[in-house]
């Protein structure tokens, strides 16, 4: 809130008047009934003033005026925190929309998770909701035996790998790190993405 303020001279002391054009016009108020800076005094329109507030003293529409810092700064908070939540749904939702052109790509016949081959720490499968690292790699898991000719996978291995693993957590559910809009990771893992090749929609592959 600006509080509007009567400068009580005629005469503006030049030193005060570049602090304020300077944005640099800033104090504390010792008296519930004016201000002094740099040797000029303003008296509050219709206001008590808060003793001990920080203050910081503008000029607009004609008219003097007061901002407590508290203020100011709990304003500047509150807008950060609104374009953070706005910037995490716009990465959210640009992920979502990644993630079903990419799955939209494929017909894949066997049961599976996306998975990343180890949690790396801090990496929680259901943590806080801040979702998976961007950088992270994610593969297809099998959850199923699965067999084509060139092709053989036992259940609980990673696509990449015949090899049995561990793996690090689901990740197929995660949700976007705007925390409303859940979407199924893509796979970034470029062995896995080789072997998907054949179950692209259009090639030849014939289910089991
Ligand atoms: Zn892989």
């Amino acid at each position: 809130m600006k509080i509007r303020m009567l400068l009580c001279a005629e005469h503006i002391n030049p030193v005060f008047f570049r602090a304020v054009s300077d944005g640099k016009a800033i104090g504390t108020v010792f008296s519930p009934t004016e201000i002094a800076f740099q040797g000029q005094v303003l008296k509050p329109i219709d206001h008590k003033l808060i003793l001990g507030e920080r203050f910081k003293i503008g000029y607009s529409g004609n008219q003097w005026h007061i901002e407590y810092l508290s203020d100011i700064d709990r304003h500047r908070r509150h807008e950060q925190a609104a374009k953070n939540v706005a910037e995490q749904e716009a990465n959210a939702k640009a992920d979502q929309e990644k993630s079903l052109a990419f799955w939209a790509q494929y017909d894949i016949p066997i049961a599976f998770v996306v998975e990343i081959k180890e949690v790396l720490s801090g990496l929680q499968v259901n943590g806080n909701g801040c979702g998976m690292k961007r950088n992270t790699v994610t593969h297809i898991y099998c959850l199923s035996d699965f067999s084509d000719k060139r092709l053989v996978r036992s259940a609980n291995t990673f696509l990449c790998s015949p090899v049995k693993a561990r793996y690090g957590g689901d990740w197929t559910g995660t949700l976007g790190e705007g925390l409303t809009v859940p979407y199924v990771p893509i796979i970034s893992c470029k062995e896995c993405l080789k072997k998907m090749e054949k179950w692209k929609i259009g090639k030849s592959y014939i289910k089991q």
